[in-house]
């Protein structure tokens, strides 16, 4: 088996930075420790730099630009090494039949491991493929509590009984959660009234109203006995339900975004349809509170809900198409805006991207950690790096980026996934097809074991 030894970094856990060497044999890390002997095939010398666990984005669209080939290889320039795509299954598909189309068509062409959620769409008809879906590896699984013009949205009789059949397989529910007919209704009186659409999005779309069906879901998980996770939460009232449902003792956990931690209404304003994202910007305020959650354990993973959708910035706002690409400048992003602006320390960082998302989704030590008999994916990050981002450089096949001509400090210089090096200096080399298919076991950690 090929020996491969990472030298002269600093290697960060969610407990501490060591300058440490890590010997690589095979697919797994075998040694981690100071002055390993010489004797490997190929060392690799990281001086200066960091050295991290492989990224884990465990909120991703394949459907959209960038599909089940496509988003692997932009995540991986951006330093993640694992991915959990959402697989939707639209009313009048089987649930069962989307997460096998999905599991054989990521088998045939991710270079990423990834790992599937279920999307139930029509919960009365597909929630009771559920146990099965488990079975096959898939245990986490999502409904919607708006988008109900768009008939997407689970009613509360519907949600209850999908709690139920996940509390009683032991699964994990996800909710996105807004109060979708009140939104639609404020949505139809800004219309009716001649309100700009841009202007008036954010206020079509309230803080309260994510905060009402945050409790709701929560309230309504625990009576089935079920672990709730929410994605991309955007602001401080959600947050606060969520602190109070955990002191509670409720099982939930909280991700959110790095366009929530980055962005606001005011770049919506500029950007217009572009920035059109469910849950919307909010103000500094709620941003501010993000990163306040990160660091003191309320939030417990950052995602990208990486959607990009073709769009251009004067499209028909109403009409445009929820969602941005996202996953290729999350880690720099959180990087800056985190660690290098004193926000959040970089032990933290690793426990929000790789080891919480590893734990929350059963896949911890395999993934998340480098550890001896962890899978060798990590990621050697020159934190000095300065760097413009633009559409030009990113490898999305969406047409734009959010953060055009944004300088950040930091960046992934090489990217490994069970020992192959995937991404050197710029250079990809990975087979399509290389990436695995990963069961998960959702929902087993104590929140509380996260912070
Ligand atoms: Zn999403």
């Amino acid at each position: 088996m090929e020996r491969i030894i990472v030298r002269n970094g600093r290697v960060v856990s969610g407990s501490g930075v060591r300058e440490v060497d890590v010997l690589v044999v095979g697919e797994t890390i075998a040694r981690v420790e100071a002055a390993l002997p010489r004797g490997a095939d190929r060392e690799i010398d990281a001086s200066g730099c960091l050295v991290l666990p492989g990224v884990l984005d465990v909120h991703t669209h394949p459907v959209y630009l960038d599909d089940l080939a496509a988003l692997p290889v932009t995540a991986v320039h951006g330093g993640v090494t694992t991915l959990i795509h959402y697989a939707y299954a639209k009313p009048g598909q089987g649930l069962l039949d989307t997460l096998r189309r999905f599991r054989d068509e990521g088998e045939g062409s991710s270079i990423l491991d990834f790992a599937l959620h279920g999307g139930v769409f029509d919960p009365a008809s597909q929630s009771s493929e559920i146990p099965q879906g488990m079975a096959e590896g898939v245990s986490s699984y999502k409904m919607f509590m708006t988008y109900a013009k768009l008939g997407w949205m689970t009613d509360d009789y519907q949600l209850m009984r999908t709690l139920d059949i996940l509390g009683r397989a032991g699964g994990m529910a996800m909710v996105h959660a807004e109060n979708g007919l009140a939104t639609d209704y404020l949505e139809d009186r800004a219309s009716a009234e001649g309100a700009d659409p841009i202007q008036g999005f954010v206020g079509t779309r309230p803080a309260i109203l994510e905060a009402e069906a945050v409790h709701r879901a929560m309230a309504m998980a625990q009576v089935a006995g079920c672990p709730i996770y929410i994605p991309h939460v955007s602001a401080q009232l959600a947050l606060d339900e969520i602190r109070e449902a955990r002191d509670k003792g409720f099982r939930v956990y909280a991700e959110t975004c790095p366009q929530y931690l980055t962005l606001t209404n005011d770049d919506l304003l500029r950007q217009k349809t572009l920035l059109k994202i469910g849950p919307p910007l909010r103000g500094a305020g709620d941003r501010d509170a993000l990163w306040d959650g990160l660091a003191a354990g309320t939030v417990d993973t950052v995602a990208s809900d990486h959607a990009p959708k073709a769009k251009r910035p004067d499209d028909d706002f109403l009409a445009a198409p929820y969602g941005s690409p996202q996953v290729e400048t999350m880690l720099p992003l959180v990087y800056d805006g985190g660690v290098e602006q004193g926000r959040l320390t970089i032990e933290r960082l690793v426990r929000v991207m790789c080891e919480n998302p590893a734990k929350i989704f059963g896949l911890y030590p395999k993934k998340g950690t480098l550890l001896p008999g962890s899978d060798a994916d990590l990621v050697i990050f020159d934190p000095k790096a300065k760097r413009r981002i633009s559409n030009a450089s990113q490898h999305s096949n969406a047409p734009y980026t959010a953060y055009q001509g944004r300088e950040v400090v930091g960046a992934p210089i090489l990217c490994m996934q069970r020992g192959r090096v995937l991404l050197e200096a710029g250079h990809l080399s990975a087979r399509p097809g290389c990436g695995r298919f990963l069961a998960t076991a959702a929902g087993r950690v104590d929140p509380a074991a996260l912070r």
